[in-house]
């Protein structure tokens, strides 16, 4: 099989609707470079079908009143190039005070919290606003917490927020993810981070049973409004949760979700239209 690799040039405020329709059609995966996004599709899908979703998306964009611009080159990549065009793009991120995020063909930097994420085809290689903003708050709330025993990362994606709050004093996490593909990229970086007290398990927080002293949850308002109840039962009395992946216009009806559940927002964090909450129980 071979691939294309296209470089498209996109407004941030129009970025995020057209990796979820680059997602639907068959995207394999995309990362921010050099102020484009790269994004790889299987040739299998044909050229014309990707080009074909890509144009019309722009009129899409427009309606939404989003910025319309999409300017886009590609290359044809075969198999065998595959990887090292990859590994080119991936390159080491710092994030917060002192973490950073590397893929396994990296030298770790030994002053800082190493990161070593293998991205494969899960969310979460760091270069995601949410996931930027999640683990700065991991990192900052990890020195107020007094007890660090258990860590929930509910949508784990490439476990990439438990790992790092187990290398931030946290004792065990469990990790869950309904897609099969996280599951296996989450349990590959943890070993790849040398990580045993770890469990990662295919499933949602229903799946999931005990208290936790922070329960991490980047996902789509929808589900964290849907599963309010599911968190807040499990957060500790004196636990955190950091609740992610929703946008500007649906920050309230979280809160709101949260709230009749009795929890309080404690803290909120902005990054570009994407809205992180902190909440807890006083
Ligand atoms: N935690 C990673 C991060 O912060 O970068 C990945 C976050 S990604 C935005 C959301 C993840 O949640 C995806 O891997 C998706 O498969 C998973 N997910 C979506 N709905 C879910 C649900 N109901 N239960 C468990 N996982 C879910």
């Amino acid at each position: 099989m071979g691939y294309y690799e296209f470089k498209i040039t996109v407004a941030d405020e129009s970025r995020d609707a057209l990796l979820q329709k680059m997602s639907e059609i068959g995207c394999l995966g995309a990362i921010d470079n050099d102020n484009a996004l790269i994004a790889y599709f299987p040739d299998s899908l044909g050229i014309n079908a990707i080009t074909e979703t890509l144009n019309p998306f722009r009129k899409t964009l427009k309606e939404s009143g989003l910025d319309d611009t999409i300017l886009y080159e590609y290359v044809y990549i075969g198999e065998r190039d595959w990887n090292e065009s990859w590994k080119k793009k991936f390159r080491p991120i710092d994030i917060g005070e002192n973490i950073t995020i590397l893929p396994p063909w990296e030298e770790p930097n030994n002053q800082r919290i190493n990161l070593i994420i293998d991205p494969g085809m899960a969310f979460g290689t760091g270069h995601h606003e949410t996931t930027k903003t999640c683990l700065t708050l991991i990192e900052k709330l990890s020195r107020e917490l007094l007890q660090k025993e258990r860590f929930l990362d509910f949508g784990t994606g490439t476990g990439i927020l438990a790992i790092a709050a187990l290398k931030l004093g946290f004792k065990h996490a469990v990790c869950v993810d309904i897609d099969p593909l996280a599951v296996d990229a989450a349990r590959r970086n943890a070993k790849l981070n040398n990580i045993q007290n770890i469990d990662i398990k295919e499933g949602s927080i229903s799946d999931i049973k005990g208290n936790f002293d922070f329960i991490a949850a980047n996902l789509m308002s929808e589900i964290l409004i849907q599963n309010a109840r599911e968190i807040t039962s499990r957060l500790k009395k004196s636990g955190f949760a950091l609740l992610s992946g929703m946008i500007v216009v649906q920050e309230n009806d979280v809160i709101k979700a949260m709230e009749e559940d009795g929890l309080c927002i404690l803290e909120k964090s902005y990054y570009g239209r994407w809205v992180s909450l902190i909440a807890g129980w006083r």
